[in-house]
């Protein structure tokens, strides 16, 4: 799977479009504790499959490679952890941002 380090994302968005199954989004609110001006975007776990598709598309390497999210006891497809409250992004329909 990929995870996202929070304080090295600044909320560019470059990786949502690289990703397939739609699981990277814009968190819809910042954590009060973020120094950055832009939200974060997060991997939603329960979707992603890890295929590595998005892998590159960071520019800043806050995306990277992992086995498994830290707080999973097993595979997070099987029990995934609560879904984090994201912004809707347009990818497949008129207009959308589909596949890089
Ligand atoms: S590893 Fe694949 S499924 Fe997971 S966020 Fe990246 S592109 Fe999406
Ligand atoms: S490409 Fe990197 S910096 Fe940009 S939103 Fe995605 S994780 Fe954050």
């Amino acid at each position: 799977m990929v995870a996202i380090i929070e304080s090295d994302c600044t909320g560019c968005d470059l990786c949502i479009s690289h990703c397939p199954f739609e699981a990277l989004l814009p968190l819809l609110v910042s954590p009060p504790e973020r120094t950055k001006a832009k939200r974060p975007v997060v991997v939603v776990e329960e979707q992603c499959v890890g295929c590595l598709s998005c892998i590159g598309s960071c520019p800043t390497q806050a995306l990277h490679e992992i086995q498994a999210p830290p707080s999973a006891i097993t595979s997070p497809l099987l029990h995934p952890p609560k879904r984090p409250v994201t912004e809707k992004v347009n990818r497949w329909k008129k207009g959308g941002l589909r596949w890089a």
